[in-house]
């Protein structure tokens, strides 16, 4: 069994690599050629502001039949990178045999990819290969939302010693439908923060967003969110791009995305104060995101009670109520979040909808049918 070990995380000025907050990560998703390679890295080497080249060697693919990566031949195009541009490496790696391929390479960064965090064997594969090596490394996040698999797997290669450790928040899959290719749900690299204040946590815009359109809403809310770093994809041709060709930026537009993001105090001194203050802004970032979707699930409401006098449907839903409360509560367990407090406050916004609805008619008064809820069947 593994021990528990304690995670104690370093911040990026005591790596010893002179990195500056934020750290920018950029390069293609996949390496695909020595050209591509040496293409895209001598553009980011001349924009003057990425630290580090990342391209992914091997290639973890939802289904195969795909590109899935030029293993070894990638690493040698990485020491050409590396010789050409001075630009710190980083590669992906998911198995023991990537790992020590990378280190004979001399690849300067690792990280590791969202569908491997969420395998505790895997992630203790590679922690076990990595024993005794002081390699920088990121892990991103599991593909599923969930909080305590990616602790863990921060867990187990702290507990192989490894001490240079950042997390990659990259947005996560979910079942409903968002602007997003994966859903940023901020509040996941919220709570790693308030969980580990010390952990530098750089955000993946391009696997968030999906779409180059996209990319620039997502960083710059990373940035305000305080997070360490943006780690984007960029490709000399990202039409042509053998994997995710619809998110990859050219170097120019990765210049024009960079240019476009304001900046907030760049390397805050570490102390109680400041962490007390970046803390107090992620709280009022969160609290103007819930004012905003409240706002927003108004409007909508307003537009459901026209929608049901146009069509002349019963206002009242006793059944639809009880279906949002429903999911609403599981979520909540999910979440770790009170089921009193829960309802109260769906209940809060349910009275809401409806003083807003009958602003505009004569609303009905009909005994609530829910179990659950305080409040009628009115469609939220
Ligand atoms: C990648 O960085 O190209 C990649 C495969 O990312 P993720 O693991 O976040 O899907
Ligand atoms: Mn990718």
């Amino acid at each position: 069994m593994t021990e528990p070990s304690v995670f104690r995380p370093v911040p990026f000025q005591d790596w010893g690599l002179g990195f500056q907050r934020p750290l920018l990560i950029a390069g293609p998703c996949s390496a695909e050629s020595a050209e591509q390679m040496l293409a895209a890295a001598q553009d980011l080497r001349a924009d003057g502001r990425v630290t580090a080249f990342r391209a992914g060697s091997w290639k973890p693919r939802t289904r195969p039949g795909q590109f899935e990566g030029s293993g070894a031949d990638a690493l040698l195009w990485l020491q050409e990178v590396k010789a050409a541009t001075g630009l710190l490496t980083m590669t992906e790696v998911a198995t023991a045999g990537h790992v020590e391929a990378s280190l004979k390479a001399g690849v300067d960064m690792l990280w590791i990819g969202a569908r491997t965090t969420p395998n505790p064997f895997s992630v203790q594969e590679i922690a076990d290969a990595l024993q005794g090596v002081d390699i920088p490394v990121f892990v991103k996040n599991p593909i599923n939302p969930d909080l305590q698999l990616w602790i863990g797997a921060l867990e187990r290669l702290s507990g192989a010693g490894l001490r240079r450790l950042a997390a990659i928040h990259r947005g996560f899959s979910w079942f409903e439908r968002t602007p997003y290719r994966n859903s940023p749900m901020w509040e996941f690299p919220i709570r790693l923060k308030a969980a580990f204040p010390e952990l530098e946590v750089i955000c993946d815009p391009s696997h968030i967003a999906g779409r180059r359109e996209n990319l620039g809403l997502v960083a710059q809310q990373a940035l305000d969110l305080g997070l360490s770093g943006l780690m984007v994809e960029v490709h000399p041709d990202p039409e042509h791009a053998r994997s995710d060709a619809d998110q990859q930026l050219t170097p120019a537009g990765y210049t024009r995305l960079i240019d476009d993001l304001i900046f907030r105090q760049a390397n805050p001194t570490p102390g109680m104060h400041d962490r007390l203050e970046e803390l107090r802004d992620l709280i009022d970032q969160l609290d103007e995101e819930i004012a905003q979707k409240l706002g927003t699930r108004m409007d909508i409401a307003e537009r459901i009670g026209d929608h049901k006098r146009a069509h002349k449907v019963a206002i009242l839903q006793p059944e639809r109520w009880e279906r949002i409360m429903r999911r609403q509560l599981r979520l909540a367990e999910h979440l770790g979040l009170g089921a009193a407090f829960v309802q109260e406050f769906m209940d809060a916004i349910h009275r809401e909808s409806i003083r807003r609805q009958s602003a505009e008619q004569e609303v009905d008064t009909a005994p609530s049918g829910s179990p659950q809820s305080t409040s009628n069947g009115m469609d939220s």
